[in-house]
């Protein structure tokens, strides 16, 4: 990084004055801009992800009157996709936006912020982060690596992903090479499949020359755009992503530093960046899915055999994570309390008013 000292030292300086001063000078009359770099993990044309991270920056700098200002560097630019945490936990960047799951083998808890196979859905994911004690834990586990997370959108439902193949039975996911993230790709490696985990910017070279034999990544808003309905064209309805964790993390010093209110501003920009960017997945999608059943997608449902063995198996997968982790474990029963205490209504509400309203 050039001038980082220097850059760094004005910046807390900056932030300072900012706050010693907050009563008689508001900060967007600061002498100090706020510069920061922020690396994300999606390739530079992703749509909605990297469209997001985009936004969260603009939004700031127009609302600071300047005093904010981020720039964005996509996946590779400055780092590889899946190296942002590494980056921003040593304070070589300031911010990235990513996927929580992706950082699991730093510690499993993650895959709990990310969302659960089976779980919640994102109304339901964002009460517990919000009013459920979720954000509390997860800030608190990041804070270990010097991180400070901040909701930074949800993808909402996603697809179950796209085989060349139909999945007629368990034997068909038996040495399947299938792409795939988080507690799903756990829950497919103990049936014997593998599950190499690729960055979007990667897996359709992998599908194409066969080193991967299916893959997931999103829902149709993004699929449609990955050329993955040219190698397979069976695309199966998900279980694996209900609601996804994409997240603004801040390097936990550069948060600290930062005036109360320039973090109250990112924490409002954040929070419309996430309510945004799953209003845009659905709005999106159902065009999208049209038009990738016109290309000739055969849209599928897995057999009820294979999700009951999926249901299975993931549990003895939480089983096994609680007791080698506690870490997952504190963050698993939260989700699961706040989980059990929603299901009643979620029924009541959400599934029942899908139904009535087919009538
Ligand atoms: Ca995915």
């Amino acid at each position: 990084m050039e001038n980082t000292t220097n850059k760094r030292r004005d910046f807390i300086k900056g932030a300072a004055l900012a706050g010693a001063g907050a009563v008689f000078v508001p900060t967007i009359l600061s002498a100090k801009k706020t510069r920061l770099k922020m690396a994300t993990s999606w390739a530079a044309n992703t749509p909605i992800l990297q469209e997001g991270a985009d936004y969260f920056a603009q939004t700031l700098k127009t609302l600071s009157n300047g005093d904010i200002d981020i720039k964005i560097y996509p996946a590779g630019t400055l780092v590889p996709a899946l190296g942002v945490f590494d980056a921003v936990s040593a304070g070589q960047i300031d911010i990235y936006h990513s996927a929580t799951y992706y950082w699991s083998g730093k510690n499993s808890a993650f895959n709990v912020y990310a969302g659960v196979p089976f779980g919640m859905i994102d109304t339901e994911m964002n009460a517990w982060m919000r009013f459920g004690g979720g954000l509390e834990l997860w800030r608190k586990l990041a804070a270990r690596y010097n991180l400070y997370p901040l909701l930074g959108g949800n993808t909402g439902i996603q697809m179950g992903g796209w085989f060349r193949k139909p999945i007629n039975s368990l034997k068909d996911i038996d040495g399947l090479k299938m792409r795939m993230p988080g507690l799903g790709a756990k829950v497919l490696t103990k049936l014997g499949a593998s599950t190499p985990m690729l960055p979007g910017g990667e897996i359709f070279l992998a599908l194409e020359r066969g080193v991967i034999d299916a893959t997931e990544w999103v829902s149709p808003a993004l699929d449609i755009s990955t050329g993955f309905q040219k190698i397979a064209k069976y695309y199966y309805t998900g279980w694996h992503e209900p609601a996804s964790t994409a997240e603004i993390v801040f390097n936990k010093k550069i948060w600290d530093s930062l005036s109360k209110e320039q973090q109250m501003l990112i924490q409002v920009v954040s929070d419309d960046m996430n309510t945004r960017m799953t209003a845009m997945f659905q709005a999106q999608n159902a065009t999208a899915l049209n038009k990738l059943i016109e290309q000739g997608v055969e849209v599928k449902t897995l057999p009820q055999d294979v999700l009951e063995a999926f249901n299975k198996t993931f549990k003895e997968v939480i089983e096994e994570e609680i007791a080698s982790n506690k870490d997952f474990k504190e963050a698993w029963e939260s989700y699961n309390n706040f989980f059990k205490g929603q299901k009643e209504w979620s029924k009541v509400g959400i599934e029942q008013y899908l139904q009535n309203r087919n009538y």
